[in-house]
Order: structure tokens, then sequence, then C-alpha cells
């Protein structure tokens, strides 16, 4: 370790001061929107199901004035979270059957999960881990010694996916620590991050994570989540190129929401604006149908049609794979 000749980290951050002053009340964003809340009855009710959480720097990309701004729309609790609806659930791709050990979840040859923690930098009202039962299924210090244990003993195991929550919420000393110890298991052969930070919190993509995650023998791949072109502006650029600068491998997922993404204009514009990014798309995901997001289902056969009309106005590898998670099933069904 070079610690003696790198400049100590300030104690705090600043997008550790960023994600602390994110807003946590809708009323308060909509305020800032020029919206009024009176319009939005649900919004305490709502909130009280899932917490509201959305950094500054993301809400400052929202239109002001427009309640179907396609990234508000993401994070607005609204009346339709209460309905009840036949089909949807607390666990709609059985995340929990999955549990390997507390903090590890394993669905698919070769791939084992991580919930590195239970925070995210935004909360997406559409979120399928929006009732996970974060509290038990987390990784604390004595869950992970367990599960590194398990992930050594396993020699079927190539790949680990750092998920949560977020996991670049995570400091960059855990991550730094979590991933040397994953390192030094010899079968593991790549690393994996899903994160939606790059997007919503750019300014947590410091030089000193891009070292962390690029300080080891493992290809890492970093698997960001954007579902709209608007989300994308001059600090996420930054950010992203400094990984992709760093030779990390960039891919995106999506998930296909109504009102925010499901018109083929949106869905090309969202591809060509991730290669200028130096991003892959990489899944385009049916909505899991967890409980409290029925109003963003997308129906398969539009789906379907959708992505047909991306296979025909783009060249194959801007073209997502739409995809359903359907539990028990040994991969993601592929749709087309
Ligand atoms: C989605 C998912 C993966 C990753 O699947 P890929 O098809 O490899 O992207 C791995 N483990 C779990 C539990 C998942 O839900
Ligand atoms: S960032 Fe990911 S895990 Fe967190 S609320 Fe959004 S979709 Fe869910």
């Amino acid at each position: 370790m070079d610690s003696l000749t790198l400049p100590k980290p300030p104690a705090r951050p600043a997008w550790r001061a960023e994600l602390a002053e994110a807003f946590t009340d809708p009323a308060e964003l909509l305020g800032f929107l020029g919206l009024e809340a009176a319009a939005f009855p649900a919004l305490r009710e709502a909130t009280g199901r899932f917490p509201f959480r959305v950094t500054r720097c993301y809400a400052a990309r929202m239109k002001k004035g427009d309640p179907a701004d396609p990234l508000l729309r993401q994070v607005l609790p609204l009346a339709a979270e209460l309905a009840e609806r036949p089909g949807f659930s607390a666990d709609p791709v059985g995340d929990l059957r999955a549990v390997s050990l507390p903090g590890m979840l394993q669905k698919y040859h070769g791939r084992a999960l991580l919930i590195t923690t239970g925070a995210c930098a935004i909360h997406c009202r559409y979120c399928f881990r929006r009732e996970f039962p974060y509290g038990a299924q987390h990784l604390g210090q004595r869950a992970e010694r367990e599960v590194l244990a398990r992930i050594a003993g396993d020699r079927s195991l190539r790949e680990i996916i750092l998920s949560g929550g977020d996991p670049l919420v995570l400091g960059d000393e855990s991550l730094g620590r979590l991933i040397g110890a994953l390192a030094e298991i010899p079968h593991l052969q790549r690393l994996r991050l899903h994160t939606r930070l790059p997007l919503v919190l750019p300014s947590r993509v410091t030089a000193e994570l891009v070292r962390v995650l690029t300080d080891t023998r493992l290809p890492t791949v970093v698997v960001v989540h954007a579902n709209h072109p608007a989300e994308f502006d001059e600090a996420v650029r930054e950010g992203l190129d400094r990984l992709r600068a760093a030779g990390l491998v960039l891919l995106n997922q999506s998930v296909l929401l109504r009102g925010v993404n499901d018109d083929p204009d949106t869905l090309i514009r969202l591809s060509e604006v991730l290669l200028a990014h130096g991003v892959l798309p990489y899944y385009l995901h049916l909505l899991d149908r967890v409980r409290g997001a029925g109003h963003f289902e997308v129906p398969e056969e539009r789906a379907r049609e959708l992505v047909r009309v991306l296979r025909e106005r783009l060249p194959g590898y801007l073209v997502p794979r739409l995809v359903r998670e359907e539990a028990g099933r040994p991969f993601k069904t592929p749709l087309l």
C-alpha cells in the first residue's frame, strides 16, 4: 500500500455532504420545481410505504413546472401507488427464495449478487426491491465474513456482483476492503457493480473511487442505470469519462416505464446518448410487478413493438436486450 504518499482524503468527502442534502420531502421538491404539492393528494401516504429521496443534482435536470417530467415521474409518490393490483407483490422476482446467506443472492450459474447496503441516493418508485428487508439482508461485518467464506468455498463462482441498494453509497475504504478480499479468491474471474450513482450523484465518481475500482486483478464491469436521455449532463459525462478512461467496461440497464420512456424516440435517443458517453445498452427490463408500481407497467406486446422499432432504426449493438425476470428461471427471460 502506498498510503504514505497518498494525501489523506477529507473526513467527509463532498459527495457525502451532497447525499445528506438530498430532498427527502416530496413537497419540497415540488416547490423547487414550481409545482403545487396540493395537486398530488397522496404524497404522505405513498411516502409512508416507501420513503422519498432525490439528490439535488438529479432534481436540477427536471423541467420546472412540468408535472409529467420523465425524471420527476420516476421519483414522485403518487396515489396510484396505493391501489391494490392483482399480480403485484412485495417480492415479484423471488429474491427472498434466492438468499443463500444473509446479504447474498444466487439465482444464476457462476454469479452471486451481494446486497452491500440498503441505501440509495434516490428512491425510484418502480424499484423491485422497494419492500426488500434490507435490515436483515445486507452485508454487515459478520455477514460479510460468512459470505466471503462461502464464495471462497464455491469454485463454481466466477463473478461477484456488488448491488444493493447502491454499492457506491459505501465509502472507498469499505469498497476497497471488499474488492481486495474478493480478489484474493483465486477462482473469481471478474467483478460487476450495479449502480445508479454515476447518473444520480456523479460527484461520487472521484479519482479515489476510480483507483479503488481499478487497483485489482479482477476485470470490472460497471452497469449503470439510466432510463431517459435527460438524465445526462456535464457532470455525468465527466464521471463516466473518468470510469471509461480507467478501463472499466460500462453498460446500462433500463426499466421500460409508462410515461417515462415508453416511446421509440426516447429509447432511440437514450441508446445514442449512452454511446456518446461510452456506455453500451445491456438490458431493457419489463417492469417487475412490485406492489405500488403498477402505474408504470407497459404491456409486453407494446414492449416487443418498441424494440422492433429500435431494431429497424439502430445498429444491433445499440439495441438493449428486452428481458423479463421470472422467479426460478436460470436466466432473465429474453422477449425477442
Ligand atoms: C440480474 C441478476 C444477476 C445478473 O444477471 P445477468 O444476466 O448476468 O446480468 C445475477 N444475480 C441475480 C440475483 C440477479 O437478479
Ligand atoms: S437506485 Fe436502484 S436499488 Fe435504489 S431505489 Fe433506484 S432502482 Fe431501487
